[in-house]
């Protein structure tokens, strides 16, 4: 009797509550979001929970460096489970948060608890696992950049670390202003993250082709939004030749107007032989020639937080104004992003011609 009244409100309260949340979600799509953001944080927790409480696995980096074997300087072995491979693990490499990622499929529970990480890297500042579906993952927390060199053996995977100046000729690293909730400047619903993304790609594939030996870091290559300290300390951590950041301008009142052309930012603090002021020359040159684009000028770039606290040469690259309409018009069309980044790569390769 009881239970039928109750079933007879809950029914309709359901029904109500369940069309609440739809007109909800279709006159508040931020609602949405907010739901996808939440998700993604419970990942996260989730994680931290794998990696904390129900790690089978914790090592102190310390314990590596007294289990050296005499093997080589900054390698790790790795036992793996029995009949997997090189080619069934999946190894990411994070440049920018320094984490390197090893999916080994099948590794049971208390796999890491039976098994350490053996050999020698004193860069190595965290070392964690977790279990995700049937896979195990390893992170390891580095402390600096490294190209890693994988090696099978026997059952074991090996792992060297080596500076990314030992594996290349010269180093850029690029950087493509903005992105995720971080637009910049926006005209007539085009964002300015956008463009700067376009041309960084555009760079990336005409970067991706070239024959020299130039190994190249990006901060971003889809529409994420990395602060501006990791964005900067990247170029610091692979003590890169160059640092070459990709913007485009406005003007303050963010109005359309007349005003148009190429601007390059430098620091002015930086007095070396091969200073951020000549890389920023070069770049402005360059661009203009690629872009036939007006040549505004170089701009003292100290206030920046990226250009002050880079410790290696750097230039930020203001290609356009998305404030002038014929510009924001170019800006928009692949060929002159792609011309953009052509003028970005013959920069590159002139910056190195001079010695950087
Ligand atoms: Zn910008």
């Amino acid at each position: 009797m009881m239970d039928e009244k109750v079933l007879k409100w809950i029914t309709p309260f359901v029904v109500v509550m369940t069309a609440a949340v739809c007109i909800g979600l279709l006159f508040f799509p931020k609602l949405h979001e907010y739901s996808v953001l939440a998700a993604e944080k419970r990942l996260l927790r989730e994680q931290a929970y794998a990696q904390s409480d129900h790690a089978s696995f914790e090592q102190d980096p310390e314990e590596i460096v007294e289990q050296t074997d005499g093997g080589r300087d900054s390698q790790l072995k790795i036992e793996l489970p029995d009949g997997i491979t090189l080619s069934d693990l999946t190894i990411e490499n994070h440049y920018l948060t320094r984490d390197v990622f090893i999916r080994i499929p099948q590794a049971p529970d208390d796999y890491f608890s039976r098994y350490r990480v053996q050999g020698s890297c004193d860069h190595i500042s965290a070392i964690s696992y977790y279990q995700e579906k049937e896979d195990g993952v390893i992170i390891l927390g580095l402390d600096r950049v490294f190209e890693l060199e994988e090696d099978y053996q026997s059952g074991n995977l090996y792992l060297n670390f080596l500076d990314p100046h030992e594996v290349y000729d010269k180093i850029v690293v690029i950087d493509a202003g903005h992105g995720g909730r971080a637009s910049g400047a926006a005209k007539i619903g085009i964002s300015e993250k956008d463009i700067n993304l376009a041309i960084v790609l555009e760079l990336k594939g005409i970067l991706d082709e070239n024959t020299e030996n130039i190994g190249v870091y990006y901060t971003r290559t889809d529409d994420s939004n990395p602060t501006l300290d990791q964005r900067v300390q990247l170029a610091n951590a692979v003590q890169a030749d160059l640092f070459l950041s990709v913007h485009n301008n406005s003007t303050a009142t963010g109005k359309f107007s007349g005003i148009s052309g190429t601007e390059v930012l430098f620091d002015e603090a930086d007095d070396s032989e091969l200073s951020s002021r000549r890389l920023a020359q070069i770049c402005l040159d360059e661009v203009t020639d690629a872009l036939g684009s007006s040549k505004r000028g170089l701009l003292e770039g100290d206030n920046i937080y990226i250009i002050r606290t880079s410790e290696v040469p750097v230039a930020l690259i203001e290609v356009g104004f998305m404030t002038n309409r014929k510009e924001l018009d170019a800006l928009t069309s692949p060929e002159y992003q792609k011309q953009a980044a052509e003028g970005i790569y013959a920069a590159i390769l002139r910056a190195f011609e001079e010695g950087y």
